[in-house]
């Protein structure tokens, strides 16, 4: 399966398994085993989406927004169970402001997924760490 490193952005290849002990990018070595929250930008955004086999789950945040701020350590806990499972990022749409036009985002926080490149899944306002967790398990492969 196609995977993005986190570190450097290579799209790297790695065996699909049901979990991992060690997997590190073939170019700048940092382990794959990501499990925080990758921030994207107009300038990296298509790249990751379109390159991971995994489930990107994206938060789109702004900094004036209540809400956006409740959810984003529950989201960042959320990210530490699914290092090569889903890949958990964020945009922040006051400043990527192409981003949210083009995925039409009128309220925040709202929740995309990704597989492959194509939306999955749509949420709109805050989120629990479980409902999170939850949410993401039911995109991976049984
Ligand atoms: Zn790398």
């Amino acid at each position: 399966m196609k995977v993005v490193c986190p570190y450097c952005f290579n799209v790297n290849n790695v065996p699909y398994k049901k979990s991992y002990k060690k997997a590190n990018c073939g170019h700048c070595k940092e382990s794959l085993l990501f499990d925080k929250v990758l921030e994207l930008y107009e300038q990296n955004f298509d790249l990751v989406v379109a390159n991971s086999s995994i489930p990107v789950v994206v938060d789109f945040w702004a900094p004036w927004c209540g809400p956006c701020k409740v959810m984003a350590p529950e989201f960042e806990k959320a990210a530490k169970e699914f290092p090569l499972k889903a890949l958990f990022a964020k945009v922040n749409t006051q400043e990527e402001q192409n981003l949210a036009m083009r995925f039409d985002i009128r309220s925040i926080p709202t929740i995309l997924i990704f597989k492959e490149g194509e939306i999955i899944y749509q949420m709109k306002g805050a989120m629990k760490k479980d409902a999170i967790v939850s949410l993401a398990n039911s995109f991976l492969p049984n």
